[in-house]
């Protein structure tokens, strides 16, 4: 065992775990990152037990000083951004400018639940009864069981653990195995910078089916919040349902994104190349549906394939770099497929889509652009998850907003055009939990609710103050004086 591994952390101690992961770099796979524990099932209930301990001790302190607890954590992660973006990219493969990005959003996520942590407050309501004092407050959960995947290895778990810990939970966190990087270094600067009392944050890496589905099963596990793919979080739905948990489940998305012939040709360039490619495409709220009025069609296809051919996919350290490498070996043959099959259903590949070889071997795939596809085709039916857009056309605006809203899912929904009257008609007729207008499906602000609908989210919104309606239970009382 190296004596660099990075430990488990359970009820105030740094742990050894029953096995070692090697975290590897998808820009260049002889690179080792590092060498993290997984934590065996019986260490995930020593966390719960000490997380399950912890919690009367935590909701004691002051919100004061929980308030200077977050405060501190996101002072730390804002100060080593750069550091903390660099080992993200290096680990998850999104560019360096995107993981700073990305770690510097987790700094704010806790600055910002710094302030909730002393603004969060109650109702008094008039009763019907003469001299009854009615009251509702809000108290914390307890145990939060906290799973992540990994295309968003520290601002998901930021989102996550901040508002936890600001409401008086304690916290049993497990980051996706495939980037436990980012997630360890937070964890080290929250037990650290936090100065938390031991069993009120633990940290267990590991896999999903021993430790993730431990916490999930564990009585002494209040609430479960999840982020993953639909198959993950329609299990672990159930799980929680039939043991009557409370449970958040973020999940995939198929995210449309309509060009009317009235969008500025060059602003839907760029809201669909950033939409779609950026990060990779590995974003649960990617443009994964491009969906174009006909008469814009073939204007706006040349414009995008002419844009993409200035793109350097590469290395995600290289300062030149505008699309990192895929995540995994899986994750690449999961996005091969998907351009295989929307081949063999009548699709064009009009651009990318080829594995690409670097100075470095990576997982290396250029963008990949579909046309000649409708929407009852795999490729538009699944999540691909990768650098890969298809090209639906259609008629007229009411078509557009037909195969927008036909799709299982409803993360995210955007459309570019210039006219109020179909701006304001899809605000109000997109079926998606988030609407945009002439910007990027993906990219939301840190303070404003995240979530979607039907069968991309399950349960209340994350982040902002939306948040409290997870990580807190609402208590009413009635008095007689
Ligand atoms: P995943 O479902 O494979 O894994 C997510 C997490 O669940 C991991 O930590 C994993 O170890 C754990 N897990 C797996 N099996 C488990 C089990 N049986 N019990 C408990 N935990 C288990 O997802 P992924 O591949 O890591 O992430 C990609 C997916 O995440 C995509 O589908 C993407 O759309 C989705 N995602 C959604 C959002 C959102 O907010 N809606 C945001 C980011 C990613």
């Amino acid at each position: 065992m190296s004596s660099k591994l990075k430990m488990n952390y359970i009820a105030g101690e740094w742990a050894v775990g029953s096995e070692i992961n090697r975290n590897i770099n998808p820009s260049d796979t002889g690179d080792v990152i590092g060498e993290y524990a997984r934590a065996s099932e019986v260490q995930a209930l020593q966390a719960i037990d000490a997380a399950y301990d912890a919690r009367i001790i935590w909701q004691r302190r002051t919100a004061e000083e929980r308030s200077d607890a977050m405060d501190r954590i996101g002072t730390e992660i804002l100060a080593r951004r750069e550091e903390l973006g660099h080992l993200l990219s290096r680990e998850e493969g999104k560019t360096l400018l995107e993981g700073i990005g990305e770690a510097t959003r987790a700094g704010r996520v806790f600055k910002f639940f710094a302030g909730e942590a002393l603004r969060l407050g109650g109702e008094k309501l008039a009763s019907i009864r003469a001299g009854v004092d009615v009251d509702v407050v809000r108290e914390p959960e307890g145990v939060i069981g906290i799973i992540t995947p990994w295309n968003f290895p520290i601002a998901i778990p930021a989102w996550k653990i901040a508002p936890a810990l600001a409401y008086s939970n304690t916290v049993v966190f497990k980051p996706a195995d495939l980037v436990p990087g980012s997630a360890w270094a937070l964890a080290e600067i929250i037990v650290r910078a936090g100065e938390l009392p031991p069993g009120v944050f633990n940290l267990v890496m590991g896999a999903g089916s021993k430790v993730g589905n431990t916490m999930v099963s564990s009585p002494k596990v209040r609430a479960i919040t999840f982020t993953g793919s639909a198959g993950t979080g329609r299990q672990i739905g159930m799980k929680c349902m039939e043991r009557g948990a409370k449970v958040q489940l973020e999940m995939g998305g198929k995210n449309p994104l309509v060009i009317l012939d009235d969008a500025q040709l060059d602003q839907a360039v760029s809201v669909a190349i950033n939409g779609s490619f950026f990060s990779t495409g590995q974003r649960c709220t990617g443009s994964s549906r491009v969906i174009v009025h006909e008469s814009i069609h073939d204007r706006f296809v040349a414009a995008m394939v002419e844009r993409m051919a200035t793109l350097q996919t590469d290395h995600a350290l290289k300062n030149e770099t505008d699309i990192g490498p895929v995540a995994s070996q899986d994750q690449l043959d999961q996005d091969l497929f998907y351009i295989a099959s929307a081949r063999d259903e009548g699709g064009r590949i009009v651009a990318g889509g080829e594995l690409l070889a670097r100075e470095t071997p990576g997982f290396y795939l250029s963008p990949a652009l579909i046309t000649e596809t409708h929407n009852a085709m795999r490729v538009n039916r699944e999540e691909v998850f990768g650098p890969v857009a298809s090209v639906i056309r259609v008629k007229n605006y009411d078509e557009a907003l037909e195969v927008a809203n036909d799709t299982e899912f409803g993360l995210s929904a955007g459309i570019c055009t210039t006219s109020l009257k179909y701006a304001t008609d899809f605000k109000h007729n997109s079926t998606a939990g988030m609407v945009m207008v002439n910007v990027p499906t993906a990219g939301v602000d840190y303070h404003a609710p995240f979530g979607g609908r039907r069968g991309s989210s399950y349960g209340s919104r994350e982040q902002g103050t939306y948040a409290r309606e997870f990580y807190t239970a609402v208590k009413t009382t009635y008095t007689q004086a």
